[in-house]
């Protein structure tokens, strides 16, 4: 299964080189997360990040204008916990010193989410080591981090020293002139509050300076490895040396276990002070258990993973790596507390400054419901947390009743600075209904509508109500003002098409949902949130006349109602290196051509296009593909999708190998601030809504499978109303087979089809 491994067999010093590398080699579990350091000489931008755990900074301004997010959030960088230094006989080993080094050898291993580093290194008077260093962030304790270091002495007896090092002189990246970067500050955000050691370790409590959010950092190494001693806080960094003299042949082990335990803006009823003592308790549970007891459980948590998550594309090894690696940094990503979601670099860097997007519901969220729906139900839960949050920002906005989303942010308050291309992305609030529907239509769980999904629904249905009007200058239909699609080379325009036809269902969902909720739901709901039955038949009302632009002569949906009177983007007069525009031309000349960042109206065309017919869809696609840059990397997987339904499937391949390879080849390269979740999540639907033709149908889900000429085959399987069904696709044939739960009913292309139990399968 050499597809499950990532590897790297050599050094490459140059910076860029260096960063990609530890964003590839990133280790996270949904709440913690590492780059992937190999050695302090060497190392560009290591550091550690807690999912959900931020400072808040005052956004800077040169005009403000009445409601402007005031307070920005940002992710904080804490020390990369692993740092090490190995001093063999008082000669530093320094990985920088490239002839000193033979075998070296980094490899991630997909299926026992390890991190292994080896290489043999030549000191003085020809003295030579063998050394392996283990890093496992833990999915079984999702507060635990553990390593293991083997260091050999192979042809002499000397004394080896391990320094493990915490360096708290640590910053936020700046962001400079690229908005995808960093944050806009570079100060220093957190502040030690304690220092001292329990028992078998250490703790260090840190707190963030302004929005006091708090994290307890502990350490523990194995208590026989050698002699320990210790230096703290000198300069701000504490290090632990391990010595032990080692006999030629013989290991030097030190195993190594780092806690971290955070309180979170969305965690604060906790008391501090039980905070602290449930942390250190929890912390010296933990240690009780080993490193190889950490690296047993890490591999049968994965077994499960990989199992639910069933993917290979037959005979092409490339293609299959991108797709585990890529949802292996999904999983690793999401947040499963409820409180934290999945940041648009999951916990592998802190590029759009640890920031929640729409990028989840649309792009990482199916993947999440159709293999491992408890995550995806924790994902919605975040989003019900943060409601209060939505609600004050529509009441910022002039919307008396609903809420608005954040385009961006972390604790749910709005951190985006630039409104025409965030705040003004009204779209997410359907976007993160349309998710709500999503995880009931395939899961069927009505408990969690009843409890949570139902208050998203009406409250953001009750905002397109409040934005939008019926308008009498186009015959009374419902239309939406103001607002930015998700194509961002393109803001501030009158109906949307996307943002329209997503307004629509988020009004249809609503009152479907509501006329089926229990009468005693529907009450309370009623009381909570003042709804008024007027309310609901006026959802009714705009979602029956909403307005989705259409040009007769060029039977398509134009993007708004401007789009086509702009003039088309001189693309052979503007030179490759100018991409992406949003680097190299002021926003007004990009905003007033057709031109396209990102899918659009084809995105509409995907996600909402099942009632549109095929040669509107056919005549988008072709319309937009040649205006669109793709400088969004959230966009070839969705033109790759809308081709296959197209039965163009050679070009949604050729479309499809620009998004799975996208972090591991540096396609954008930008990879260094983090890995793209949205186009890892994209490759998986380039797959099941793409080449599968999966979509939901009136309630049934339906497949329409292709298979592009290049291809020999694809298989994945999927989780629906707890059943769990395998496809195996191949050039000249289909197989379903039932491999979990009762029975499950769907549709191939036109014809309805049955398995009734465990183990039965179809073959067409
Ligand atoms: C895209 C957005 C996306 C954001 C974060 C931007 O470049 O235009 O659609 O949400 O990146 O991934």
């Amino acid at each position: 299964m050499r597809e499950f491994i990532i590897k790297q067999d050599k050094i490459d010093l140059q910076k860029n080189k260096i960063e990609h590398q530890e964003t590839l080699f990133s280790q996270a579990n949904g709440l913690i997360g590492m780059r992937g350091s190999v050695d302090r000489n060497i190392d560009e931008s290591p550091g550690t990040f807690i999912n959900g755990f931020c400072e808040t900074h005052k956004i800077k301004y040169g005009e403000k204008a009445y409601g402007f997010p005031e307070i920005g959030e940002t992710i904080v960088k804490l020390p990369n916990v692993f740092d090490y230094e190995i001093i063999v006989d008082e000669e530093v080993v320094n990985l920088k010193d490239k002839k000193k080094v033979e075998n070296f050898e980094r490899t991630f291993n997909l299926q026992k989410g390890l991190v292994k580093l080896t290489f043999d290194y030549t000191l003085k008077k020809n003295k030579q080591i063998h050394v392996t260093i283990d890093k496992v962030v833990s999915f079984y304790n999702k507060n635990m981090m553990v390593g293991k270091f083997v260091i050999q002495p192979i042809n002499f007896t000397g004394e080896i020293k391990l320094i493990n090092r915490l360096d708290f002189n640590i910053f936020n990246k700046e962001s400079k002139d690229d908005p995808r970067v960093g944050s806009q500050n570079t100060s220093a955000y957190i502040d030690i509050q304690n220092v001292f050691s329990k028992e078998a370790f250490d703790v260090i409590e840190i707190a963030t300076k302004e929005s006091k959010q708090y994290v307890d950092l502990m350490i523990a190494y194995d208590p026989y490895a050698g002699e320990i001693q210790k230096e703290q806080f000198v300069n701000k960094c504490t290090c632990q040396t391990i010595t032990s003299t080692v006999k030629a042949g013989r290991v030097f082990e030190v195993e190594k276990y780092i806690g971290l335990y955070p309180l979170r803006g969305l965690e604060r009823t906790v008391k501090i002070s039980d905070f602290h003592e449930k942390a250190a308790q929890n912390f010296s549970n933990a240690i009780e258990n080993n490193y190889s007891f950490y690296l047993d459980q890490q591999v049968s948590f994965l077994d499960e993973f990989w199992e639910k998550s069933l993917i290979e594309i037959k005979s092409e090894e490339e293609l299959s790596q991108g797709l585990h690696y890529n949802l292996f940094q999904l999983l690793q990503s999401a947040g499963t507390d409820g409180i934290s979601n999945v940041a648009a670099k999951g916990l592998s860097g802190e590029g759009y400054e640890g920031h929640y997007f729409w990028d989840t519901e649309i792009y990482v969220f199916p993947f999440f419901l159709m293999t491992n729906p408890e995550i995806a139900k924790e994902l919605l839960k975040y989003r019900y947390n943060i409601l209060p949050e939505a609600r004050k920002r529509a009441r910022k906005l002039n919307v008396k009743k609903g809420v608005k989303f954040p385009w961006r942010t972390i604790t749910g308050r709005e951190s985006s600075g630039y409104f025409p291309a965030g705040t003004a992305q009204y779209h997410i609030n359907a976007d993160i209904a349309y998710a709500v529907k999503m995880y009931y239509e395939w899961t069927g769980d009505f408990e969690f509508i009843k409890k949570y999904g139902a208050e998203i629904l009406i409250e953001t249905a009750r905002f397109w109500c409040e934005v939008g009007h019926f308008n009498p200058m186009r015959n009374n239909q419902f239309t939406i003002e103001g607002v930015t699609g998700p194509d961002e080379y393109t803001a501030i325009v009158d109906n949307n098409y996307y943002t329209n036809k997503m307004a629509q269902r988020n009004l249809e969902d609503a009152y479907g949902i509501y006329y089926k909720l229990p009468s005693d739901t529907k009450r309370a709901l009623e009381k909570k949130l003042n709804l008024k039955q007027e309310e609901i038949l006026r959802w009714e009302k705009a979602a029956r006349h909403m307005y989705l632009p259409y040009d007769k002569t060029l039977n398509i949906n134009p993007q708004d109602d401007s789009f086509l009177s702009k003039k088309v983007w001189p693309f052979d007069e503007v030179e490759k290196e100018k991409y992406p525009l949003l680097l190299h031309f002021h926003p007004l000349v990009i905003y007033r051509h057709q031109v396209l960042k990102q899918a659009d109206v084809i995105l509409a065309n995907v996600l909402v296009g099942t009632d549109i017919d095929l040669e509107v869809k056919k005549n988008n696609y072709e319309y937009y593909k040649p205006l669109t840059t793709h400088d969004s990397s959230l966009s070839p997987c969705i033109y790759s999708i809308l081709a296959a339904e197209l039965e163009l499937p050679d070009e949604a391949y050729e479309l499809y190998e620009d998004t799975v390879r996208m972090d591991l080849d540096n396609l954008h390269n930008n990879s260094m601030y983090g890995v793209h979740t949205a186009a890892m999540g994209g490759s998986y639907l380039g797959i099941v809504y793409g080449f599968a033709g999966v979509r939901m149908i009136d309630g049934q889900l339906c497949f329409k499978p292709t298979v592009p000429s290049k291809m020999d085959g694809y298989m994945f399987s999927i989780h629906y109303k707890g059943a769990r069904l395998k496809i195996k696709v191949d050039q000249d044939r289909v197989v379903y087979q039932l491999m979990k739960g009762n029975s499950i009913k769907f549709k191939h292309k036109n014809k309805e089809i049955s398995l009734e139990k465990v183990g039965d399968t179809l073959e067409l």
